[in-house]
């Protein structure tokens, strides 16, 4: 059969003609007001084209649409939405550099909106936020990603409580997506070896605002259905799906750029599994400039920026060598390295030929800037990376950490954004970067912030009860249990949210531990709480699914249905009416295997206070002043201890301190003292933990000095890169002839504070020359244990020639009291390496 194809879009009366292009931008996603110009079109077009609303013009009859272009209060509201959008796009950023050399960004998901169901959880919700938050900096970024036919599954648990899936496709004609077309409006396809086949991919773009994102489509007929299959859903497949998938997101990215006239000067690897770009990027230079495989490595070396997001081992990808052979033989040919050689590039131990395939590792050894996603996830990676760089002390290991944040108007609801620009002014939506606005905070009433929250808890409650509603009606539960879901939840009691991902470690049934306890407050007449949880469990994750049913049978076991309430299909809707309508946000991980979680920075940027362990990002914004800690960052080997310890920790928490806070109403009916946790919370947060700060960070500690490093290789021809090459060749070949012989010092048994002190070490220099090396002191404090800590470094220049060897000295002075220590060791030094830790070369006395 052969069928003709062809788009069929709304006609839109010529007044409501900027509807259109309102409708593709996801700058909508962030802007009620335009959200609102949809709800005024049609309420329950709205809601039936699931928010979508490229999709719902396409609904809407001609009629009302013919009626709406002749309302003038419709189109005065129109008018001013459409002025402030075009006027976003024009005004001044934080940024005002050139936009010829592109940062991209790399995702495997990005959950920016309900009309783009193209995300799981938090990578994709961050890489969303990171998008936005570009475009109101106005940074030379771009996004890529991959289209699937089916985004992440929708969930839905039986009348058992068990969780079920089903996987709604996506109708990309009526999304806010564009498919790029060339000059001739054909569409722009690239190709991708995968194996011995050839995989063809289109590009559809999104527009967020003055930010775009590309996405890779491999659902077109001139693939066969298996390849055409690569993009059919986000996590479905199997590892060989999976490796396909990486392939077309890494390698397929770098080529759909290049087709569409982009430069990415600098790439940002989001996890592993965009890690194969590194690969392509390199392959590109070997064969434009006639680079060697290793002055190509060099060259992009300081270009790459990998942020790591998961401290879960099983979260890192890795791959079979029997899929390496099948996938990159090929390319390790092309690139001129043995096969061993190649495969090392994805191995802690280069020699260990059963150790897979890691996309981790081959970020971490490819990229020069490495991050996690908070202080405390910064150290976990250190820890378990560091067996890439052998001999290197871990706080040395050059992974670093840039703390997760949120995007303000994404996440803050909108009758609390109004209350903001109200108090903030105009300053607050013009300069996203101006943090301080925050301070404002304190000229908020009490009242008002009061009134707005609980405004929000009574729209928590409604959308609660209306999901409880359809979700028992779907499963055939009786009228009289249906009619009783109208009465569940209060909107006037002590609400506690719990929504993130079922995984056990995560421990969603750690407040269930002492049904007594909990009973009592639930059941409380005058203080009573109530518990909302939402979550979705991976599919084959049994475990995680048991806890959805631990929750739901554990509420009528006790008769607690009322009270305890589990809504189907977390989603970024679901997630606004909780950040914002909850009073208080739990989270329990397992100390630290949070990477860092952004929910509970949405929640305090609503004035939802968080009540958590401190891991991830609570770990470092964590103040009595804004909310609470469970337990003190004790991390255990026994976890039936641990929970038994944390959970009554946390017991005593609520019957201590968050019960009593919250009811402690002033003859005004407010919680003035809970009221003045909200205030600070809001304040420090929203300085803390908006998207905009993580932004800045980025630029200023990876993408500028990134882009900067490649316009200086690629003025001088990569000749930097050559010589760079060209000396680790020297040093590796040299290294096994250095050795440090002697250090000598005139260090007296006991030294006053400002003594100074000397120190000779007589270095091996074999064919190097002593400006080749970095040799340094590396002293400090001696530990229970022997070894040095808070380590100093002082560089030492080299005196004397003596034989073969050369002396070095430096002077340091006394400053610290106490045990201490010195010792000597030598490192790489060349102008063209950003930090001098590469894997294998250090030598210590
Ligand atoms: C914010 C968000 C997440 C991530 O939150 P965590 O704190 O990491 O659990 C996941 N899913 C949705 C829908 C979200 O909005």
């Amino acid at each position: 059969m052969n069928i003709s194809t062809y788009t069929v879009k709304p006609k839109l009366p010529v007044p409501l003609k900027p509807l259109e292009e309102i409708a593709r931008n996801l700058w909508l996603s962030w802007n009620f007001d335009a959200v609102m110009l949809f709800i005024r079109l049609d309420y329950d077009l709205w809601l039936k084209s699931q928010q979508n609303p490229a999709r719902m013009l396409g609904m809407v009859s001609q009629e009302r649409l013919e009626k709406m272009a002749e309302d003038d209060s419709y189109l005065a509201a129109l008018k001013d939405v459409y002025d402030r959008f075009q006027h976003y796009k024009k005004r001044d950023t934080w940024y005002k550099g050139s936009r010829k050399d592109m940062i991209a960004y790399f995702s495997m998901e990005y959950g920016m909106d309900v009309s783009l169901p193209i995300y799981s959880g938090g990578l994709g919700i961050l890489s969303g936020d990171h998008m936005k938050t570009s475009s109101d900096l106005g940074l030379p970024l771009v996004g890529v990603g991959l289209l699937y036919r089916q985004g992440y599954f929708k969930q839905y648990l039986n009348g058992d409580g068990f969780q079920q899936e089903s996987y709604p496709e996506n109708d990309w004609y009526n999304m806010p997506v564009e498919r790029k077309l060339d000059k001739q409006g054909k569409p722009i396809k690239i190709t991708v070896e995968t194996g011995d086949r050839i995989v063809v991919a289109q590009i559809w773009e999104v527009k967020v605002g003055r930010s775009s994102l590309f996405l890779l489509d491999t659902n077109i007929e001139e693939n066969a259905p298996d390849l055409r299959d690569i993009t059919a859903s986000l996590y479905g497949g199997d590892r060989e799906t999976r490796i396909r998938q990486e392939i077309v997101l890494g390698i397929g990215g770098i080529r759909a750029l290049r087709a569409l006239g982009i430069n990415p000067a600098v790439t940002h690897m989001n996890e592993g599994h965009s890690a194969f770009l590194g690969l392509e990027r390199i392959r590109e230079l070997m064969h434009d400039q006639h680079l060697s495989f290793e002055e190509a490595r060099q060259a992009l070396w300081p270009t790459n920026v990998f942020t790591t997001h998961t401290p879960v081992p099983a979260g890192n990808e890795r791959f079979g060598i029997d899929l390496m052979e099948k996938y990159f033989r090929p390319w390790a040919q092309e690139l001129g390295l043995p096969w061993k050689e190649f495969l090392a590039l994805g191995r802690e131990n280069p020699d260990d030929d059963r150790e897979p395939f890691c996309m981790t590792i081959l970020a971490l050894k490819l990229a020069a800037y490495c991050n996690g996603v908070a202080r405390l996830h910064g150290k976990v990676s250190r820890e378990m990376w560091k067996n890439i760089w052998p001999g290197l002390p871990i706080h040395e290991v050059p992974i670093g950490h840039v703390t997760n944040g949120v995007h303000p108007r994404t996440w803050v609801s909108n009758n609390m954004v109004e209350l903001l620009d109200r108090y903030f002014g105009p300053h607050f939506e013009e300069e996203p970067t101006d943090l301080n606005i925050w301070n404002r905070m304190e000229r908020i009433s009490d009242e008002e912030l009061w009134r707005t929250h609980e405004r929000r808890r009574e729209r928590l409650v409604a959308f609660a009860r209306d999901r409880i509603r359809r979700q028992l009606q779907r499963n055939g539960a009786t009228e009289s249990r249906i009619q009783q879901a109208e009465d569940a939840l209060s909107p006037y009691t002590l609400t506690i949210a719990f929504a993130r991902r079922f995984a056990t470690y995560k421990r969603a049934n750690l407040l269930l531990r002492d049904p007594e306890r909990l009973l009592k407050l639930l059941r409380d007449s005058e203080r009573p709480i109530q518990l909302i949880f939402a979550g979705k469990a991976h599919p084959h994750d049994m475990p995680g699914k048991d806890l959805i049913r631990e929750i739901i049978h554990f509420a009528e076991k006790y008769d607690v249905v009322s009270k305890i309430v589990f809504l189907e299909d977390y989603d970024m809707t679901m997630a606004k009416y909780m950040t914002s309508g909850a009073d208080l946000w739990l989270n329990t991980p397992r100390r630290p295997l949070e990477a860092s979680g952004t929910s509970g920075m949405k929640a305090a940027m609503n004035g939802v206070l968080n009540c958590s362990i401190l891991d991830g990002w609570w770990d470092e914004a964590y103040k009595p002043e804004i909310g609470w800690a469970i337990g003190q960052g004790e991390q255990y080997e026994d976890t039936n201890l641990q929970d038994e310890i944390e959970s009554k920790a946390l017991y005593d928490l609520l019957e201590r301190e968050i019960i009593p806070l919250f009811y402690t109403r002033g003859r005004d009916g407010l919680p003035r003292e809970w009221i003045r946790r909200m205030k600070t919370c809001m304040k420090e947060i929203g300085q803390s933990m908006s998207c905009h700060r993580m932004l800045m960070d980025y630029s200023n500690k990876y993408y500028f000095p990134a882009l900067k490093n490649y316009k200086r290789l690629v003025k001088d021809n990569y000749q930097e890169s050559k010589a760079l090459a060209a000396y680790l060749q020297k040093l590796r070949n040299a290294w096994h002839e250095l050795s440090v012989l002697k250090v000598e010092s005139n260090a007296r048994p006991v030294m006053q504070r400002g003594d100074l002190v000397t120190v000779n070490a007589c270095v091996r220099l074999g064919s190097l020359a002593p400006e080749e090396l970095c040799v340094e002191l590396y002293y400090g404090s001696i530990s229970n244990f022997g070894d040095i800590e808070h380590a100093q470094r002082a560089e030492m220049k080299p005196i004397a020639q003596e034989g073969d060897c050369y002396k070095f000295q430096v002077k340091i002075t006394c400053e610290s009291t106490g045990h201490q220590g010195h010792t000597v060791r030598i490192l790489p030094k060349h102008e063209g390496l950003v930090h001098p830790y590469v894997p294998g070369l250090i030598k210590w006395a």
